[in-house]
């Protein structure tokens, strides 16, 4: 990214100069390495300020252009997606929400109940923030496309983590964030099948004609450079990764339970992202242990939630407790921690644990 700050400083657009071409081949090489991670072709990648940008572009371009006023979406989705669908009910869309199991997997009997009525936009995440389980996108877009609605999926927690193919998955539309595989903060993208016609979604922001036309803005270079080297990076490293940071947590979730089998682990039965895990300990305030726990960077929830004292909707959905659902600790497991790290983690939260339960 360095040089794109500096000594490489065109401006992408201004292809009539050498400085221009030098920032269009590095934002050319970074779409090429963006599609890479999720085997899909360069032209249909279009660069954001991140995934909430692009979620709001998908939700408010494409129900303006349609003037169809039906949208399904999980419950639990991520605000990004959640609070701009929240706008169009405002603006007289009708919303159906979609719940979950007691594991936090959408269900799909639900949604084939809601999809009796034809929708026109249905919106499901590949992955949970919160708790890291993985959703079953091309089950739920068969059953939409079924009904000729069209699919979002917010594929923010699984890029880089498990394998996204959008050739696969059946989705209409694909939102990615730079920085949840390593890459800079306040880049992302919106990737469009190419089959669905692009000239039917509204740009959300207008402007000189940037982005084939599609989103208005000088592109931020170094932002866009350093996105494309993370999904390189994320992909080389994802097969490695996900052995590694599955069996890490497994240590982890082990640990935790053989001392306090009273812990619960949110999502254990279902299908996870290897490095996720959100657990609750009953009747102990999760902001007491988190001060125990100064060593590590753990948080209470999702990052965006923390600080929130209302229980978090995913677990709300998936029908957990209001004190289990009040008191949970996430642990996100970071692709260069190490063997030892792990080891030492362990030992702080059974310590941490332990002094919270004694009586003194
Ligand atoms: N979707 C999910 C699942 C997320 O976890 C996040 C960020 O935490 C977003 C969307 C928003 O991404 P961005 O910060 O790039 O707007």
């Amino acid at each position: 990214m360095l040089p794109y700050f500096s000594q490489k400083f065109g401006n992408p657009s201004s292809i009539t100069h050498r400085f221009g071409l030098e920032a269009d081949a590095a934002v050319s090489l970074a779409r090429e390495q963006v599609a890479s991670l999720i085997n899909a072709k360069p032209e249909d990648i279009f660069f954001t300020s991140g995934a909430t940008e692009a979620a709001n572009w998908v939700i408010s371009g494409l129900c303006a252009v349609k003037g169809r006023n039906r949208v399904l979406l999980s419950a639990i989705e991520h605000a990004a997606v959640r609070e701009p669908v929240n706008r169009l009910a405002a603006s007289g869309f009708r919303i159906g929400t979609c719940g979950v199991t007691l594991q936090g997997v959408v269900n799909l009997t639900e949604a084939q109940n809601h999809l009796l009525e034809p929708v026109h936009l249905a919106c499901l995440m590949r992955v949970n923030n919160e708790t890291g389980v993985i959703q079953p996108v091309m089950e739920f877009a068969e059953l939409v496309k079924g009904r000729g609605g069209l699919v979002l999926c917010d594929a923010v927690q699984a890029a880089g983590k498990i394998q996204v193919d959008v050739k696969k998955l059946g989705a209409d539309f694909l939102i990615l964030s730079s920085h949840k595989l390593y890459g800079p903060k306040g880049a992302g993208c919106l990737w469009i099948n190419p089959k669905f016609k692009k000239s039917g979604l509204k740009p959300l922001i207008s402007g000189g004609g940037q982005e084939s036309g599609f989103r208005g803005g000088t592109l931020n270079v170094p932002a866009v450079v350093g996105f494309g080297k993370a999904a390189e990076l994320s992909q080389k490293r994802l097969t490695e990764n996900e052995i590694r940071l599955r069996e890490f947590r497994k240590r982890i979730e082990e640990t935790l339970l053989t001392h306090f089998p009273e812990i619960c682990i949110h999502g254990r039965e279902a299908d996870r992202i290897p490095g996720t895990l959100l657990f609750s300990l009953g009747g102990h305030r999760a902001g007491r242990l988190l001060k125990e726990l100064k060593g590590l960077a753990v948080s209470t929830g999702s990052a965006c939630a923390s600080g929130n004292r209302e229980p978090s909707p995913v677990l709300k959905a998936m029908k957990v407790a209001d004190d289990l659902a009040r008191n949970t600790i996430r642990i996100s497991l970071g692709h260069p921690i190490t063997d030892s790290e792990i080891r030492d983690a362990c030992e702080l939260l059974l310590s941490a644990i332990r002094k919270l339960k004694s009586p003194h």
